[in-house]
């Protein structure tokens, strides 16, 4: 199951039901470059990873490739690993 959870229609009204479902207009607008805004976390694929990008004006939405893997912990894996060897060190 590596579809994507976006349906992109214009015969429906947006609706962000993440992780398991958004609807989305078919094309982006104006608004799009300012009010885009990430929507969950970074899904991992084989080869690639990537999150969803939702415009919070029209409900515009997009798989947003990311080029490299993030790490496991962000946000103080390598300050613990880091204070961990001072430690060790001392
Ligand atoms: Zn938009």
């Amino acid at each position: 199951m590596n579809a994507t959870i976006v349906e992109y229609t214009d015969e429906k009204p947006p609706e962000n039901l993440y992780p398991e479902r958004i609807v989305s207009p078919t094309k982006g607008r104006a608004c799009c470059a300012r009010n885009m805004e990430q929507i969950g976390g970074v899904t991992r694929e084989e080869t690639r990873a990537y999150f969803y990008r939702r415009c919070r004006a029209c409900g515009y939405t997009v798989r947003h490739f990311v080029s490299a893997p993030p790490p496991d912990s962000p946000g103080g894996l390598w300050e613990d690993e880091q204070t961990a060897l001072l430690k060790l060190v001392a």
